[in-house]
């Protein structure tokens, strides 16, 4: 018998503890890349991802208790920087700022 075991990947929430998987029919997955893909797929923060220098990852319960919403501009799942109504992640509110500016 040749038995082999290898690694297996899934995301965890920082904040709750949550696991990606748990809404999926896997328990976890063979390859890294596969399991965050999975996790974004359900609206998760994945640091690496977004280039997030704080390295926390954290379920869709969980983002909008570290300031993480859909940004209003690019409508991508950011960290928001400027909240007056509309929330704005970093690039957008600059971009907005120039707008005003202008005005
Ligand atoms: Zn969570
Ligand atoms: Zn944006």
């Amino acid at each position: 018998m040749s038995l082999k075991s290898a690694p297996f990947w899934w995301v965890i929430c920082d904040d709750c503890g949550a696991s990606a998987q748990e809404s999926s029919d896997v328990s976890a997955w063979m390859r890294q890349d596969v399991a965050v893909d999975e996790a974004l797929a359900q609206d998760w923060w994945i640091a690496d991802r977004h280039d997030d220098d704080r390295g926390k990852d954290y379920c869709d319960d969980c983002v909008s208790k570290h300031d993480i919403w859909y940004c209003e501009g690019c409508a991508e799942l950011k960290r928001i920087v400027r909240d007056d109504g509309a929330r704005w992640c970093s690039e957008c509110a600059v971009s907005l700022a120039r707008e005003e500016a202008k005005q």
